[in-house]
Parts: structure tokens; C-alpha cells; sequence
């Protein structure tokens, strides 16, 4: 059977089993809480504890990634809506993202387009957690509730099964998508306590980011009056930062260009470990001195890798665990550039991400199969509550308009911060199905939708190797 025939059926069937599971909850609810588009406290679903695994388990989040952000980026590069390499996938649900204390509330979304942006938003720390731990909790909290206790991380399920972990990211490894896979913090602000968990507790297997101390955002050197080196350890305790540069800490380090091409290309044997740090502050392109309001003008960064080399080389070295792995990846800069309504960088950035995806997709579909891999594609929020023009109160709601690939499109943030809107999620491969029975709830616009903290439900319950006893 040809496998797009295999998940169309697979599909069909899931759905049918997930209408079955929305009408068992219903009947069953005594609050009748997904009536009014709340989501209940009590959750109806979680998957069959004796189903089979995926073997690999590859989670990508763009961060601030909302759905006009992907129409976006797609109209720029295609012209077009319909071309998106993860637009065919047979999967694609929305999520909420609001953080502990919070809510989303279809009717009210629509029926005002102020109130996604002046309720209770969500920020990474929490929505990283809720998908890390499938717990939810206050904006900030990295890796812990709201009360400050620690909660477990699917990376840490991972390991208990044997599998290899990696986390990876455009932007600092110490900032809050990756620390909230790896670390436990009371703020997502306390960088050197994180990154010293990561390094010296987590157990992860690879960490790829930005952040690098001798090197500023343009990828130059940092250097005192006297042209010596002038580190800024602003997110490494200097002894952790030295140990680990010396290799030291269990890690192999890399951080040239050269390095990470031959880990992504196969020219370099993949260690056991790696720390890799691309020579960059803060992200690996968005930051870069340029004042064009056209995409991709001004001058790259000679001296970094993209994010999807930093996915590939990742992905080589995880790979070759024979017991799969869990690996996310994220595109840090949308968020970033989405704040400062930045539209040329942001429609970079989208595609800088979406260019991972591709590559991510390319080596699943060379490499391995999505018989044995899951793939899955989503935001932690949105970020600038992007529309198209001429969108306002009381509900007006604008698409963003093409005007052909290679014009911005017509797109404006209404927002400096983040939204309370859904994000969408794609999946496929081994296991997708096993999402969609959360997905209990339908937003007249996005669909059906479930929610942040049941995709980490979802996660944990993916690398969770049926032959290991867990604690
Ligand atoms: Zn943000």
C-alpha cells in the first residue's frame, strides 16, 4: 500500500475514532465543558498505553509561528497558498496556547478582534513547557508549575527509553524554547543556571544554537580596546562555558561554519555528543546589521550555519541510536523579528524555518521512513497579531494578500507582543493518528483544535518505549 493511501485511511479512520471519543466525552462530561469553547480542566483522551511507538520523534516549532505568519511566508515564496512543503501533510489541527490561568474562547476571538491581544497571553517559557511536560503553567516557568515544582520532560522520558535527545535553535540554546526541554527554572531570565543544567544535568545528547560569548550579533569577534578577546557570559557561567569549549563536559564542541557542514553533509563522523555553537550572539541571521525592508538584501552572515544545517548535522548524530530518538527544533527568530514588526526579517525568518522543515522532511524521506518517524510542525503562540491590512475592530478579520512571489505580501501586525491565537500543527508519520481524539473541540475558523499541554501529553506518550519501566 502506498503510503499516502495508508495515512488517508489511517486518517479516515482516526477521525472516525476521534468523533467516537468526542461523543463518549460529551456524554460523559458532567460540566458539558466543551460546549462554550473552553477547555474542560479534566481531560477526556490520552492513547492507548499498549499501541506501538514511533521510533523517532522530530518536533519543530516556530516560534511566534502564527497561521498568517505560514500564508505569509508561502505568498512570498510560491505566490501562492497551496505550496507549502508541509501543506500536503494528511494532519493539520490547531492548538491553543494560553499559559495557567488563562482560556481561549472561540465566540469571543471572532466575535472581537481586539480580544486575542487583551486577555492572558502565553510567552515561550510556558507554551515550551506545556509541550515539553504536558503540564501548563505561568508565563516565565521554565520546566516547572506554578507552585515551582519540577515537572518531567518528554526529553527526560526519551533518555529513560533509550533514545538519543537533541534540542536545537536559531537562537540562544539558553533561551526559553530550548530551556523548556531541558532545564527547570523559577524564570526563564536565569540563563546561566539554565545552561548549566543543560550542560551538566539534562543528559541531553545535542545542543545547537547561538549565544556564542566571543562573538557579537554580526559575527564578529568581540574584542576589548586592545583587540584582546572580551567574552560576554551573559548566558554561561564562565567555568561552565570554558569546560565545555575544551570538551570536557561529555560534549565534542564545534562552532565553525566548516564543522557543521561536514557534521550536516556526512563528511565528519558524528560523536557521541555534541555541543555545537554557531559564532553569533544572538540569532544566527536576524540580528545582522541592515536596514533593507526587502527580504534577504541585506549581506548574510558569512561565518554561520542556517538552521537547517544545524537540523541536519543534529539529526546524523541522533540517528545513529538504535533506538530512535526525540529531537526539537526550533526557528526562534520569527517570534524576534515579529515583535520589532519587523516584515522583511520576518518573512526571512518563516523561511529560514520553513527551509529546516524541508531539509527535515528530505532526510526523514532518505534516511528513515515515516513508517518509524513522526514528524510534527508547530508554534508555541503567535507573535504581532499578523492580518492582513485594513483589519480592525469590531471584527474585522482581512487575510493577508499576495501580491506574487518575491513582493511582500499585504500583511500588517496589529500587535508588538503575543497573541492568545490558535496555532496550527501539522503531523505525519507512525503515530499521527494518535493525535487527532485530543483535537475535541472546532473553532468556526482554524477547526478542531486541542491544546498545548495535550501535545505534550501526546509527546511523552510517543517516546515512551513500551519495554522500559518508567518511574
Ligand atoms: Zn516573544
Amino acid at each position: 500500500m502506498n503510503t499516502l493511501l495508508f495515512y488517508g485511511i489511517s486518517a479516515g479512520l482516526a477521525r472516525i475514532f476521534g468523533m467516537f471519543c468526542a461523543l463518549l466525552f460529551c456524554v460523559t462530561c458532567s460540566n458539558g465543558g466543551s460546549g462554550d469553547g473552553l477547555i474542560p480542566v479534566g481531560r477526556a483522551y490520552s492513547p492507548d498505553p499498549n499501541l506501538p511507538r514511533p521510533k523517532n520523534v522530530i518536533l519543530l516549532i516556530g516560534d511566534g509561528m502564527g497561521y498568517n505568519h505560514v500564508v505569509a511566508s508561502s505568498v512570498y515564496r510560491y505566490g501562492s497558498d497551496d505550496a507549502r512543503p508541509y501543506g500536503s501533510f494528511p494532519i493539520q489541527l490547531a492548538m491553543t496556547t494560553y499559559p495557567a490561568g488563562g482560556h481561549y474562547r472561540a465566540a469571543d476571538m471572532w466575535a472581537d478582534f481586539d480580544w486575542a491581544i487583551s486577555g492572558v497571553m502565553t510567552d515561550s517559557a510556558a507554551a515550551g513547557t506545556a509541550m515539553s511536560t504536558g503540564s501548563k503553567t505561568i508565563v516565565g516557568r521554565i520546566g516547572m508549575d506554578p507552585s515551582g515544582n519540577p515537572l518531567t520532560h518528554v526529553i527526560q522520558i526519551a533518555r529513560l527509553s533509550g533514545k538519543a535527545t537533541a534540542v536545537v535553535t536559531s537562537v540562544e540554546i539558553y533561551n526559553a524554547t530550548p530551556a523548556a526541554f531541558t532545564a527547570h527554572s523559577l524564570s526563564r531570565n536565569s540563563y546561566k543556571d539554565i545552561s548549566s543544567e543543560m550542560i551538566n544535568v539534562c543528559g541531553v545528547d545535542v545542543i545547537m544554537g547561538t549565544g556564542h560569548p566571543y562573538y557579537d550579533n554580526n559575527g564578529n569577534e568581540r574584542l576589548d580596546a586592545n583587540l584582546n578577546p572580551a567574552p560576554d557570559y551573559e548566558g554561561f557561567y564562565e567555568a561552565d562555558y570554558t569546560a565545555v569549549a575544551a570538551g570536557l563536559k561529555g560534549f565534542t564542541f564545534i562552532d565553525s561554519l566548516s564543522d557543521f557542514e561536514d557534521l550536516a553533509d556526512g563528511t565528519m563522523t558524528p560523536p557521541a555528543r555534541l555541543f555545537g555553537l554557531a559564532r553569533v550572539a544572538d540569532c544566527l541571521q536576524c540580528r545582522r546589521a541592515g536596514t533593507s525592508a526587502i527580504p534577504f538584501f541585506d549581506p548574510s552572515i558569512s561565518t554561520v550555519p542556517t538552521l537547517a544545517t544545524l537540523a541536519l548535522g543534529a539529526l546524523n548524530l541522533v540517528s545513529r541510536n538504535p533506538e530512535g530518538f526525540f529531537i526539537m527544533i526550533e526557528g526562534g527568530g520569527i517570534d524576534r523579528m515579529s515583535h520589532l514588526n519587523h516584515l522583511a526579517r520576518t518573512i526571512e525568518e518563516m523561511m529560514n524555518f520553513e527551509d529546516a522543515v524541508t531539509a527535515v522532511i528530505t532526510w526523514v524521506e532518505a534516511n528513515s521512513s515515516w513508517e518509524e518517524t513522526l514528524l510534527i510542525i508547530t508554534a508555541d503562540h503567535e507573535t504581532g497579531y499578523l492580518w492582513g491590512s485594513g483589519s480592525g475592530r469590531p471584527a474585522v478579520f482581512n487575510p493577508i494578500g499576495t501580491n506574487g512571489a518575491g513582493t511582500l505580501p499585504d500583511m500588517v501586525f496589529y500587535s508588538t507582543g503575543h497573541s492568545n491565537s490558535l496555532v496550527p500543527v501539522y503531523i505525519r508519520g507512525y503515530g499521527a493518528q494518535q493525535l487527532l481524539p485530543y483535537a475535541d473541540k472546532t473553532d468556526p475558523v482554524r477547526g478542531r483544535y486541542l491544546d498545548n499541554a495535550e501535545l505534550g501529553e501526546f509527546l511523552k506518550w510517543a517516546v515512551d518505549d513500551l519495554d522500559e519501566e518508567l518511574p
